[in-house]
């Protein structure tokens, strides 16, 4: 079969975390890296594309077409996918022309890009926007922007397994919940659906309220017939998506420094700092055990790399006057 990857536990391996402040507030702590998958399709994005190219294959499709921004997560993962499988790619970009570290790799993988603008690329909701771009490239499946949506969030279904699996070498007999980054929110719904109730999802949410997230999981969750429960979403946006702040960089810089895990600003570095004022307030027990996921994304980082270390520079200045 051609989308198996061999030995998912090794290459998804669930790994023991600790922190000072997780260590305090008497919490366990593991993390599911997804991001360890595979080099270029490793994270959350593989998994919600997985499903579209098993259907693309059905239909004997050619190619996918998608949409994102010049950093995304989800273009990059969908032009290394089908350059792997066979399909070839297009992609429509927001905005005008521009080199990130990710568009020269959407490049190299063969992917072909359409800048839409701002206006161009709001018209992706209409009902005409769809059918022009078949057209224009027929025998080619649409994917959604992020790989969202119910198909997308059916391609988590193995993962409490995966975790559940991989207990015991933590020396544990069960997990109490798993956090994780939402943006359009279809991990965290695929998550619900594939947990059925066994564990709390916490989705540390990465867009400001009212971006629809909430919406967006409620109707994966309806359309599969599931009630809207088994989950909470928090705010983990600090006041804009992709916005870097100083606290926010310190913070990655220090995960870092202490080698415990890689993160990026817009999802996983968000999702940890979000976890870490949650228990510093006090939300978990002690004796609480979480896995928090890994969803990669480690490609963004490149573009964030100059800001991050700016922000955490200025910070270490200033550590050094306040002496
Ligand atoms: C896209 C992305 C998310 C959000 O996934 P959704 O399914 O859209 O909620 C989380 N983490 C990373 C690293 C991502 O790239």
């Amino acid at each position: 079969m051609l989308l198996n990857i061999p030995d998912w536990p090794a290459a998804v391996p669930l790994q023991p975390l600790s922190f000072d402040w997780s260590a305090r507030a008497g919490l366990e702590l593991a993390v599911l890296r997804m991001d360890l998958l595979d080099p270029l399709l490793g994270g959350n994005k593989w998994f919600k594309l997985q499903p579209h190219l098993r259907q693309a294959q059905r239909a004997g499709a050619h190619g996918l077409i998608s949409l994102g921004g010049a950093h995304s997560n989800h273009l990059h993962a969908l032009a290394a996918a089908a350059q792997r499988f066979g399909f070839a790619s297009v992609g429509l970009l927001r905005g005008e022309p521009q080199d990130t570290p990710t568009v020269s790799d959407l490049q190299a993988f063969g992917m072909q890009l359409h800048w839409l603008g701002f206006g161009g690329y709001r018209a992706r909701h209409q009902a005409d926007f769809a059918r022009d771009w078949l057209q224009r490239y027929p025998h080619f499946q649409l994917v959604a922007e992020g790989g969202s949506g119910a198909l997308g969030a059916s391609g988590f279904a193995d993962i409490p397994q995966l975790i559940t699996q991989q207990l015991a070498q933590l020396g544990w007999s069960d997990y109490d919940g798993c956090w994780l980054a939402a943006g359009t929110g279809t991990t965290l719904a695929g998550l619900v659906l594939a947990e059925a109730g066994r564990h709390p999802l916490y989705g540390a949410s990465v867009v400001p309220a009212g971006y629809g997230v909430e919406q967006q999981v409620r109707q994966i969750l309806q359309q599969a017939g599931h009630a809207d429960a088994g989950y909470r979403l928090l705010d983990a946006s600090r006041g804009g998506y992709a916005r870097i702040d100083r606290e926010l960089a310190v913070f990655i810089a220090e995960v870092e420094q202490a080698g415990q895990l890689p993160l990026e600003a817009c999802y996983t570095g968000k999702a940890l700092l979000a976890l870490r004022q949650q228990v510093e307030q006090g939300m978990f027990a002690r004796g609480t055990r979480l896995v928090f996921l890994h969803t990669g994304g480690m490609q963004g980082r490149r573009a964030q790399q100059s800001l991050l270390r700016r922000h955490a520079a200025q910070s270490s200045l200033q550590a050094i006057s306040h002496e």
